[in-house]
This record gives structure tokens, sequence and C-alpha cells, in this order.
């Protein structure tokens, strides 16, 4: 099969025909429609992330059909349609996996990252780390539900029922959570980057009661923030501009260090907290509420050949929405 493979972080992905996978017990074999790419794919890719497998086959938000089962594998027929997310593999076993907290788990595997994901023909997947994809959707539109979708989700679950809900980083998680957090009731305060006024613009379509960059103040204080940018000189500004006993979210994977700042902006009961990986249970909710709002995703599609295009330009800030690739 055809896959795009990392052999070394920081250099461009290599087109490259390798033997088809082969489901071990548990596992199917998926035939890829559509795999989104995440902004966590450029961290391992631009070598931001320690000790990614070697050579590796990024990509960990999949949709695909079963094509192949191995040993026991019974959850899905061949056909069914199924979405792989970043959570790969747990053990079952270890104090956070007992405690409802898989995500955190020890021994966890990460597709993409830890075993080969999406960007090829096709891969295998632990069938209990699979998720059934709602009708709804087409394959390019419910790939970045996987990650985008399923973290952005987590990420407002730690918002508590936070009424007025600040974003920093208006990208493809963004938004997809901005439509549930209005869904839910919640106002969305969008800020961006200086003069970014297409993502700006972007935002306020997708229902946002205010924009601005991500220096200013929103013209009331917000229960809670969710900060999507790798940025971290993004947690002081986001803890100035929550209330007394507000939430500061960092959602992603990596972030740029914080800077030192003044103990009175976490002082009156803010925190800041981060978000790690997801559970199954997160994406079975996810996907239930997802067709109901219903969530609608912007998706630019890419040949899989062209993924080193997709990656610069996520890079470089100019996707709106989500980059998806699609195999030939
Ligand atoms: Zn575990
Ligand atoms: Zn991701």
């Amino acid at each position: 099969m055809r896959a795009l493979v990392l052999n070394c972080p920081r250099e461009p992905l290599r087109a490259s025909a390798v033997p088809n996978p082969k489901p071990g017990p548990g596992e199917v074999l998926i035939r890829i429609r559509a795999c989104a790419v995440c902004r966590t794919d450029l961290h391992i890719i631009d070598g931001e992330l320690p000790g990614p497998k070697l050579p590796l086959v990024p990509g960990h938000e999949i949709i695909g059909v079963v094509a192949e089962k191995g040993q026991d594998a019974e959850r899905f027929k061949i056909g069914d349609r199924v979405g792989v997310p970043w959570l790969g593999w747990t053990c079952g076993v270890c104090n956070y996996c007992r405690t409802g907290r898989e995500n955190l788990c020890d021994q966890a595997r990460f597709t993409g990252y830890s075993v080969n994901g999406g960007y090829a023909e096709f891969t295998v997947a632990d069938q209990r780390f699979c998720f059934p994809i709602p009708e709804a959707y087409s394959d390019a539109e419910a790939a970045p539900l996987l990650c985008a979708g399923l973290i952005g989700y987590r990420s407002l679950l730690k918002t508590g029922e936070a009424k007025r809900l600040g974003i920093y980083g208006f990208g493809a998680a963004a938004h997809i959570i901005t439509q549930v957090a209005r869904f839910q009731g919640r106002e969305v305060y969008a800020f961006t980057r200086q003069g970014d006024s297409e993502g700006q613009q972007f935002a306020k379509s997708l229902g946002a009661v205010w924009v601005g960059s991500s220096a200013a103040l929103p013209p009331e204080q917000l229960d809670a923030a969710i900060i999507f940018a790798p940025v971290g000189g993004l947690v002081p500004l986001a803890l100035k501009a929550v209330a007394k006993g507000g939430f500061v979210v960092c959602g992603g994977i990596h972030m740029s260090d914080l800077p030192a700042f003044p103990y009175e902006l976490l002082w009156q009961e803010r925190s800041v907290c981060s978000v790690a990986n997801l559970t199954r249970r997160d994406g079975e909710e996810f996907f239930a509420v997802a067709p109901r709002v219903p969530v609608r995703t912007t998706v630019h599609t890419f040949p899989l050949t062209e993924v080193n295009e997709a990656l610069h330009r996520l890079r470089s800030g100019r996707i709106e929405g989500a980059a998806v690739l699609i195999p030939a």
C-alpha cells in the first residue's frame, strides 16, 4: 500500500510503498477513506514531542471501512464505517484505567505516534477503540471529529457550567466546539492572532458573540477559557480575562513555555489545567451530541500525496477549519 512516512523528525514525509498491515487478535484492518491533519501531527513531525515510533505513519483522525477482521474481532462487520482516534490502546488494569481515567493510562498507545496511523491507504486498529460514525457525516466531514471534536469536547467538559466561554486559537477544535457550546446555551468569545480578520470572520459566522485579538480583554469577564493555540503566553492573558473562580483549560498536547506572571492573576480561586487525550466515554458522548447540534465541519481536502503542502499550510495558519487527506 501507499503510505506517507516520517523517517526522522524535522524532515518532510516520504511517499513510500509498504506492506499492508495485518490485523492481529481483536484488531480490524481498515481501508482508509479520509484522515484529518491535527496540530499534534505537526508537533510530532517537527520533533516537539519526544520518542515517536520511527519510521512512523502519522495521522489519528481516521475514517474508513472494515476490510478484514483479526481473530475474535466480532464487534464490526466487513464494510462497516468506523473512526479511529488518538487513543489506540490502554492496559485496562492500571490505577488510571480502573478509575475511569484511561486517557492517563501509563501504558497507553497513541495512533500515529506510538503505533502507525492514517496517512496511508490502510491501517489496523484495536476494535475496542474504534467508534461507529453517525450517518449524517460524509467521510471528509467526519474525520476532524475524531480529535478536534473529541479533545475539544473533553476541554469543554472541563469548563463545567461556564456560561461565558473564551476560546483562544480559532482552528479545527474551536470551530467544532463553538457549535456545541452554543447548542448548550453558552456564549463564545473568540480570540485570534492580532489582525487575523479571516479567522475572526470565521468565528463570527459560527456564532461567536465577540471576536478580538488574544491580547484584548472581552467586554465582559469570562467564566472559563479554553486555549487551543500552543502558545504559553496565552495563559496569563486568559487568566486576566476570566472572573473569580474561573477556569483556564489548556487543550493542546504541546505548548511553548509559560511566562512568569503575578500570583494576583491566579488568586481568587482561578484555576489552570490541561486536557490529555480522551476516554472512550468522551467519544460516545460526543458522537451522540454532534448530530443533534448538528455540528458541521469546514474541511479542505488534499490528496494523500500532498500531505506536506497540507502540513505547511496548517503550520502557517492558512487553513480555515480542518485539512483532510483523501487516499486516491
Ligand atoms: Zn492503563
Ligand atoms: Zn489530534
